[in-house]
């Protein structure tokens, strides 16, 4: 019911469409309809084939063209992101009363794995920022539920999640910022690193440490950007997600009312972690439309491209690698939306399917793209060519939201404690 709810705002919004297909114009190459064989919408639902399409064309329309801008110039696109807010895009996985669209984590990944064909790290941004909505909305009392989740919905207010350190990445629940109660309100010093959306964002997602050493001392706070010695660090140059900032943030006796916290004290890192299960599903999701748009701007480059008196598509070791990339495209979909319906299902499998399909899918998603890249010769070193874009972006998908390596070790510990 919200699902359908969500879907009518969706189609109404959308009605501005045109095809998908001119995400795949970049450079002039014609382009050749998509294969069977790796079209997204296989096996979906007419329901998920309509909102696809919506993300479709609002990647093509609204994002493809400006996407070598936003990452040349740096340019936090915010208009544009609440245009897809408006298409309920800004709280996917939200409920429906707070304002969310209401739709489940298959749907939230098809829709990312759309949007990011038009740009990736605009789309990955927006997926971090679903994160937060969905963490407040689910871990947050109707108050607060009622106070955040309608602006985050329509992103009117940005969010940042925020759990790295300086002195803690993959070692996350060694964190040190600490919140010392005081009367009401929580006092915060220290520092997160690395968030996405710093500087820019309005809304803190903060965990932080209101207990002893270890995951169980750790709480949730939302914290407002205009609170009182929060600061943040200068923007960091990236190679790629140039779209979106990326700073330091910096708490020094920071006032937050006891009120901003989701749950209970102690849950914190719970709550970080539940988020980060569906996160894995999303920037998998992300990589998977730049893996997409890369066969297809590898296949029609091949189809183009003379050397030898031939074009490239005529070379069996070229064709070859196409039937790979393609392979592991697909192969990677379905990880992606096995894992998705785990989630939803709220199976025991859950984490670890979210993160096999995390560590899988960024890896090959990877891979596809630098071989899609190779396929370009020269051109694909080059900025003009969309290709060399799709790999930048993708590249820290290996990275964040836990590293690969941190990956494996979850998939390991499933395993060992099962045996
Ligand atoms: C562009 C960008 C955006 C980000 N956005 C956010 C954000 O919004 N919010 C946020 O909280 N964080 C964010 N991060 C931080 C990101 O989650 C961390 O960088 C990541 O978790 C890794 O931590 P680290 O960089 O400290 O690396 P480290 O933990 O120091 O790891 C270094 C290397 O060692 C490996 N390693 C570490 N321990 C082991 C081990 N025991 N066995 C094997 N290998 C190991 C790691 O996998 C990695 O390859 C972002 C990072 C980047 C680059």
């Amino acid at each position: 019911m919200a699902a359908s709810r969500a879907l009518a705002k969706v189609v109404r919004l959308g009605s501005h469409s045109i095809h998908r297909s001119r995400i795949l114009k970049f450079n002039g190459l014609q382009r050749r309809g998509i294969a069977a064989c790796i079209d997204p919408s296989l096996g979906l639902t007419d329901e998920q084939k309509e909102f696809q399409k919506v993300a479709f064309d609002f990647a093509a329309n609204e994002m493809a063209p400006h996407m070598a801008e936003w990452d040349q110039k740096e340019i936090f696109p915010v208009d544009a992101m609440r245009k897809a807010a408006q298409l309920g895009f800004g709280g996917i996985y939200v409920n429906p009363d707070v304002g969310g669209s209401g739709l489940s984590r298959l749907d939230t990944s098809i829709i990312f794995e759309a949007l990011s064909t038009g740009c990736v790290s605009t789309t990955a941004y927006i997926s971090i920022h679903n994160m937060c909505a969905w963490m407040i909305d689910t871990f947050g009392n109707n108050e607060q539920r009622e106070k955040y989740c309608p602006d985050l919905c329509s992103m009117q207010k940005l969010a940042s999640y925020c759990l790295t350190e300086p002195g803690s990445g993959s070692d996350a629940a060694s964190l040190l910022t600490s919140a010392k109660l005081q009367g009401d309100h929580y006092i915060l010093n220290g520092s997160k690193a690395f968030i996405s959306g710093g500087g820019d964002t309005d809304v803190y997602v903060v965990m932080c440490r209101t207990g002893g050493k270890g995951p169980k001392g750790i709480s949730c706070l939302v914290v407002e950007k205009e609170t009182l010695g929060l600061s943040f660090g200068k923007k960091e140059k990236k190679i790629g997600w140039n779209s979106q900032p990326t700073r330091a943030v910096i708490f020094e006796d920071c006032a937050v009312p006891v009120t901003n916290r989701l749950g209970a004290e102690g849950e914190g890192f719970n709550i970080a972690m539940k988020g980060l299960n569906g996160g894995r599903i999303n920037i998998a999701s992300c990589s998977l439309g730049a893996a997409h748009a890369a066969v297809l701007l590898a296949r029609d480059y091949l189809c183009v491209r003379k050397q030898f008196g031939e074009t490239l598509s005529n070379s069996q070791y070229l064709q070859f690698k196409l039937a790979e990339m393609a392979t592991k495209l697909v192969a990677s979909r379905l990880m992606v939306r096995q894992a998705a319906l785990s989630l939803q299902e709220g199976r025991p499998d859950a984490v670890a399917l979210c993160s096999m399909a995390k560590l899988f899918v960024t890896d090959e998603c990877f891979s596809i793209c630098n071989q899609a890249l190779q396929m370009h010769g020269g051109y694909g070193y080059l900025k003009d060519y969309a290709v060399q874009q799709y790999l930048r972006d993708i590249r820290v998908h290996q990275i964040l939201e836990g590293t690969n390596e941190v990956m494996r070790m979850i998939i390991a510990r499933s395993l060992l404690a099962e045996s």
